[in-house]
């Protein structure tokens, strides 16, 4: 099994503003061969092939480091054959180039060499990773600045003793042990992470002879439980349980602490000390808000995941497609911009965000599969506008907390309706392919509870969809 576990550090000065400086050099280096690869991308479209004389390589004449055909580095020192007892295809990925590449960054750049050589190599692989991504449809890769650029990752010579941790480069440092490693478990890996109030490590852990997670098989009446997730309240279950949404970041007093806060940052001269230790007053603020953040939906998810059913149905939603800003409109004689509803959406987002229903989903999901129970996704759409007892769906069926059916008369509790809708869903694909999901292995790796990016499958919601689904 793999997973991971996460102390605070506790560096001394020479030590953090090592680190510091570390992640300065690392952005630049990521920053420069994401440049690399772009550059190299847009000079495929010169006019006319560029050969390498010396490695038959398709080059360009400009400056770019990586190549089309990756062989700018030695196309010799792959000296394993192929069947045909040929030499192997010398073309490498980027990735490979960059890595080959980071002897003569230390070289032209000396202070370089004072970062441990696999922190390097884990950077330009972080860079393929979003590559990965992008290639699989999310975004392309992001130029990094301060604010996004806060990690670096260890993969060999980590030794811990005690309270203490051993880095290559940076050498022993204390940390707060606050749960001890369990026997058996190797470090395969860490993650030095810089936050507002201070540094953690995040450490990989492996067991081969510990099992992943798996769910059990469920039977042909498996009991179901549905989860509407929402903004007054941040769930709700169809057995008519409600878990309170406790608005860490939109509440009234949060707001307002957090409009002095930054007031007093933009009341202070530009680039002075002062502004600075106010803006560091106002980063851990948002640190405080999103660790009790954090703490809430574990115990949300737990409350969910432990009632005693085999199969959660939760909803499938695209947040990132319902926070989306609205169209913009113009005047077509004018040209001017109309009233397209942003500045009333920009709440609607906060609120969205604030309830960050894809954490919490990752979560239950986690747990569940801790439990041996099983997650089913289900399509959210009409969930809470069609009538349970005639099937109609319309809009003017719901009014506020009430459903009231036009066509039947039929009522009850909006959310708590569309909850039971999303169970009887999930019902549907239990009954449909129960022995599927019965062998259906879940690898706690790939569902630990990290922020993804990835789409949901069923995308592309209504704005009245979402007015719904929140409301
Ligand atoms: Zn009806």
């Amino acid at each position: 099994m793999l997973t991971n576990y996460v102390y605070k550090l506790r560096p001394n000065r020479t030590q953090s503003s090592k680190m510091s400086a570390w992640i300065d050099m690392l952005r630049s280096q990521y920053n420069w061969c994401l440049g690399d690869r772009i550059c190299q991308y847009s000079q495929q479209f010169i006019q006319g092939d560029y050969c390498d004389i010396r490695t038959k390589g398709e080059a360009s004449p400009l400056t770019c480091f990586v190549s089309k055909s990756g062989a700018t580095g030695n196309p010799w020192k792959d000296s394993k054959l192929n069947k045909e007892g040929k030499a192997r295809n010398p073309r490498r990925s980027a990735g490979d180039i960059q890595i080959t590449a980071l002897p003569e960054l230390k070289m032209a750049r000396p202070w370089y060499s004072g970062i441990d050589s696999t922190v390097l190599q884990q950077n330009v692989k972080r860079l393929d990773i979003a590559y990965k991504n992008f290639f699989e449809g999310r975004g392309f890769p992001k130029f990094k600045n301060r604010s996004n650029f806060t990690s670096f990752t260890f993969v060999m010579g980590i030794k811990i003793k005690g309270n203490k941790i051993y880095l290559p480069k940076l050498g022993w440092m204390r940390f707060y042990n606050s749960r001890s490693i369990p026997d058996g478990f190797t470090i395969k890996a860490c993650a030095v992470r810089k936050r507002q109030n201070g540094w953690y490590v995040s450490i990989r852990i492996e067991d081969k002879s510990v099992p992943e997670y798996s769910a059990t098989a469920v039977g042909d009446s498996p009991k179901v439980i549905g989860c509407d997730l929402g903004i007054t309240k941040l769930v709700h279950l169809s057995d008519g349980y409600q878990i309170k949404n406790p608005k860490l970041s939109t509440n009234k007093k949060a707001k307002r602490t957090l409009k002095i806060r930054q007031r007093r940052v933009s009341r202070k001269t530009k680039g002075s000390k002062n502004r600075k230790k106010a803006a560091i007053q106002v980063g851990k603020f948002h640190q405080k808000i999103s660790d009790k953040r954090q703490a809430y939906q574990w115990k949300a998810a737990n409350l969910i995941v432990s009632r005693n059913v085999d199969v959660i149905a939760i909803e499938d939603l695209n947040i990132s497609g319902m926070m989306r800003r609205c169209k913009v409109k113009s005047d077509e004689k004018t040209g001017r911009f109309l009233k397209n509803g942003q500045s009333r959406k920009k709440g609607l987002n906060r609120a969205i965000f604030d309830a960050s229903w894809g954490d919490l989903g990752l979560k239950i999901e986690y747990l569940a599969a801790k439990q041996g129970k099983i997650v089913i996704k289900v399509n959210p759409k009409h969930s809470s506008q069609e009538c349970r007892n005639c099937g109609h769906i319309d809009q003017s069926n719901r009014d506020g907390e009430k459903f009231i059916c036009v066509e039947c008369g039929y009522h009850e509790h909006a959310d708590i309706g569309a909850a039971k809708t999303i169970r009887d869903r999930a019902l549907k694909m239990v009954r449909g392919d129960s022995a599927k999901l019965g062998v259906q292995h879940l690898n706690a790796q790939k569902i630990s509870p990290r922020r993804t990016g990835k789409r949901g499958e069923f995308g592309n919601l209504s704005n009245q969809d979402i007015k719904n689904e929140i409301s």
